[in-house]
């Protein structure tokens, strides 16, 4: 029940914006309207954010190792870095755009930057299926990392035809 929401919940999260959440937490896509909504560990299944139609999904508690999807129940997934690859992309073009004024120091910069934010990043758990992200959960050595392959036979069904001897 949405009631029984914890809202402090939400205040730890929005405390410091900057530096990630404690509490994890499933980021998925409402079956129903397609817009995106988070379950933190310990919060009650409720009703969609934006559709308010009922959604059964919940986050596995704090500490758990995740091996099945929250969202769909799917158990095939991936480990990558909770990194916005348009940050870092525009990071580059930042720094290319000073390099005639700084001899390509800046691009140097952006560089480091770039590797010292990727150090930093944790990683995320993600559904092959429906895509949905499980963060700040504990590594589950079972996973790999994204596999393109194993991509494509979702997107594309369990047999295309000549993908295994054309690719
Ligand atoms: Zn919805
Ligand atoms: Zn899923």
């Amino acid at each position: 029940m949405w009631f029984d929401f914890d809202p402090s919940f939400g205040v730890e999260s929005l405390r410091d914006p900057l530096h990630f959440p404690r509490l994890a937490s499933v980021h998925f896509l409402c079956p129903h309207c397609e817009a995106r909504v988070a379950r933190e560990a310990g919060e009650p299944a409720r009703v969609c954010d934006h559709c308010e139609k009922a959604t059964m999904v919940t986050a596995q508690p704090d500490g758990a190792i995740i091996d099945r999807c929250a969202a769909c129940g799917h158990d095939e997934l991936y480990f990558q870095k909770d990194f916005n690859r348009t940050t870092g992309i525009a990071l580059v073009v930042l720094g290319s755009i000073f390099v005639p004024w700084t001899y390509g120091l800046s691009l140097l910069g952006v560089t480091i930057l770039d590797y010292i934010v990727w150090r930093m990043v944790k990683d995320v758990i993600v559904c092959y299926d429906c895509q949905a992200v499980h963060r700040g959960y504990p590594a589950n050595p079972r996973l790999q990392p994204f596999d393109l392959a194993t991509h494509d036979r979702h997107v594309y069904g369990a047999a295309p035809p000549g993908a295994e001897e054309k690719h």
